[in-house]
């Protein structure tokens, strides 16, 4: 199969063939043709798959051929996606594979100053790429209509619904014209996701690439069983033995992302925290460095990861499991990404147990159990502390609010 054969016009192919897509993946395959023909899709994929070109590809597309231009002024495609890092990286694949393609977009999102984002939209934008949260601002002052919106797409809707937007999403559904075609995308399909897309799309077509809640095929997923305390020993001797120069690491919480920084620098490794409370320029700039590899860990919080995307990321170390177990399907997706392999290795200590048994009923028995060797830290009253109190749906979650949103949305 390829791009030609799924009727994808040659300006659009030129700007593939540059990012180095030889083929189109699975999703793209299936997704491309129905939405080209104007049918609304509810897609089931998890990020990795190129979901993203599976519709930014047919609305380029639409566009350039005019399909989606009724209305001669105002915004005709918006996407909502449910973090600024998505939304960033979503209007990057718009200027990569819209390079040859005379359309306008921009990306607006919350924690940065409005001036650049309202002179964008002053200015005029076809398809604009926003947060739900800065959307409404915005459009409460007046800045963005969207009586004109003929293309709608919602990507990442589980975690839009995680982060507790659902309310924002129906407002802002309320001011979209009736008559358009909408695009649903979601990595897991609990009951409440499949409520919402039958409130939203009209005849959909379902498009899926992996069973629901499936991990990644091409990841390799491995698991250490180690104390607290010995966890960052642990990691050293991971990345030794397995020779890992890069990997992105993930956490439960903001403080204790920034506490491992510190002790990963004491050891001499390069590591940069990346979390909700770190100003948007720090995290643009942790992520570069980790890009470009000057800096060999990236240590997350699930929210904060959402979005990055990083070429060739070989390994995800879950250095705290998640207390949501579609969360870990979530992490691991972040390496194996568009049919490459990867690695996903993961440390619970004793405190972790039930949430690894709720991660094992997801993903099954392909995880490899290994054993860590003996560590003689001491545990300290920091190990014994309870956690810090965390706001529910800011730093990938936990307390007992979001254990009970995981137990109920357990299917
Ligand atoms: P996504 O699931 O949209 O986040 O995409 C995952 C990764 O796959 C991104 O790095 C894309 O650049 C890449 N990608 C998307 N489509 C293709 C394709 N047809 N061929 C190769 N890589 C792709």
């Amino acid at each position: 199969m390829t791009f030609e054969n799924l009727n994808i016009i040659l300006p659009i192919r030129e700007a593939l063939a540059k990012q180095g897509y030889l083929n189109p993946t699975p999703i793209q395959e299936k997704a491309i043709p129905f939405i080209l023909e104007g049918n609304d899709v509810f897609g089931c994929a998890q990020t990795g798959t190129g979901k993203t070109a599976a519709f930014a590809l047919p609305i380029l597309q639409l566009f350039h051929t005019k399909q989606l231009t009724k209305k001669t002024q105002g915004i005709k495609a918006l996407i909502l996606a449910p973090t600024r890092e998505l939304a960033i990286q979503i209007g990057e694949s718009f200027d990569d594979y819209g390079k040859n393609i005379n359309i306008k977009h921009t990306v607006i999102f919350g924690g940065v100053s409005q001036g650049n984002q309202t002179r964008a939209l002053q200015q005029g934008v076809d398809i604009l790429i926003a947060t739900p949260g800065r959307l409404l601002d915005l459009m409460n002052q007046g800045f963005v209509k969207l009586h004109t919106i003929e293309f709608f797409v919602l990507d990442e809707v589980d975690r839009m619904l995680d982060m507790g937007f659902v309310r924002d999403i129906q407002k802002i559904i309320t001011k979209l014209p009736v008559k358009r075609q909408t695009v649903f995308f979601s990595a897991t399909v609990p009951p409440e996701i499949k409520k919402l897309a039958n409130g939203l799309l009209t005849n959909p077509v379902s498009v899926q690439v992996t069973a629901v809640s499936a991990p990644a095929e091409m990841v390799k997923q491995s698991m250490y069983f180690v104390e607290k305390q010995d966890k960052k020993d642990l990691l050293k001797f991971v990345l030794e033995k397995e020779n890992i120069n890069h990997a992105l690491v993930f956490m439960r919480t903001k403080h204790g992302a920034n506490k491992l920084v510190k002790d990963l620098v004491k050891f001499g490794i390069s590591a940069e925290a990346i979390h909700g409370n770190k100003s948007q320029s720090a995290r643009q700039k942790a992520l570069e460095g980790f890009k470009n590899r000057t800096i060999k860990l990236l240590i997350a919080t699930d929210i904060a990861s959402r979005g990055i995307d990083v070429d060739k990321l070989t390994h995800v170390i879950n250095y705290e499991l998640p207390e949501v177990a579609e969360t870990y399907i979530h992490r691991i997706g972040r390496t194996g990404r568009a049919g490459e392999g990867g690695a996903a290795i993961s440390f619970c200590a004793t405190e972790e147990k039930a949430y690894w048994k709720d991660i094992l009923k997801l993903v099954g028995t392909a995880v490899v159990i290994e054993t860590p060797p003996k560590f003689n830290n001491v545990r300290t009253a920091e190990d014994n502390a309870p956690e810090r109190k965390r706001q529910f749906g800011n730093s990938g979650g936990s307390g007992s609010n979001n254990r009970r949103f995981s137990n109920k949305r357990r299917f």
